[in-house]
């Protein structure tokens, strides 16, 4: 059975002292009533290693945001995976729009992180999705399926287990429009056929395929509901304790 998960990305917010205050908020709201769903909350560097601590005996799971792309050495300003690893923290988010177009990460280098993290013993969420103009070109199965095969399609089906996807339409992420659960599932149902096309039925049904993008605590229901769509990997309503709690609360 795939894994229900509600992730957030905090993305460059909240200072070390505002991060251990919502993640104590959310421990402590979610101590009291418990998620039906897996709970992951993904924070800057600086955050890792005492939220992972905060966190330890309770349903929150950490992830980072990014790792290096080499293994150690002389790369001033960059942190391995198996520093995240040393943490305490789960999990990564990998090959997020931001940072592919931002930070200019292209798939090979992708991939060389997706390696290095599993190796490292983290789990990924990696992150595909298209732009409006490829939208509106119908082309989101082919981007979607190129990214999959750029960074991760090489895995092994024991190192498949350990990747999470989030399907995020560059269009719908931090600008309020969200895709509709239509819209959403039909390409949740595509990114799972490719999976099957490589990985077999059965694994690619114990994928969990996320959906991010503008995700609020009044479309998460919807969306949820769909059949291929496992929760959501979310930003901007992930860092307000109550909001974020609202989604997870999707899966009552
Ligand atoms: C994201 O960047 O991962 C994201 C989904 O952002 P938002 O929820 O703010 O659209």
């Amino acid at each position: 059975m795939r894994k229900k998960i509600v992730a957030g990305n905090w993305k460059m917010n909240k200072t070390l002292q505002e991060g251990v205050a919502l993640a104590t908020e959310l421990k402590n709201i979610l101590a009291v009533e418990k998620p039906n769903c897996e709970v992951i909350i993904g924070t800057p560097f600086i955050h890792l290693a005492t939220l992972s601590e905060l966190l330890k005996d309770s349903v929150i799971a950490v992830s980072a945001e990014n790792c290096a792309n080499k293994e150690s050495g002389a790369y001033t300003g960059e942190v391995s995976a198996a520093m995240v690893k040393s943490t305490g923290a789960e999990y990564v988010i990998l090959g997020h729009s931001e940072r592919r177009e931002y930070y200019n990460e292209t798939p090979e280098i992708l991939k060389e992180k997706v390696d290095l993290a599993l190796a490292n013993g983290l789990k990924v969420i990696f992150c595909i999705g298209e732009s409006l103009a490829e939208r509106e070109a119908n082309k989101q199965e082919a981007v979607c399926k190129a990214e999959l095969e750029g960074s991760v399609f090489h895995l092994s089906a024991e190192q498949w287990k350990n990747i999470v996807i989030a399907y995020e339409p560059i269009w719908a992420i931090g600008t309020g429009k969200t895709a509709t659960a239509e819209q959403a599932e039909e390409i949740h149902a595509y990114i799972r056929k490719c999976v099957a096309d490589v990985y077999g039925a059965q694994a690619a049904d114990d994928t969990s395929i996320l959906y991010g993008g503008s995700c609020k605590a009044s479309n998460a229901p919807e969306l949820f509901g769909k059949p291929d769509i496992d929760g959501g990997l979310i930003g901007g309503a992930s860092l307000k304790a109550p909001d974020f709690k609202g989604i997870i609360d999707a899966w009552k």
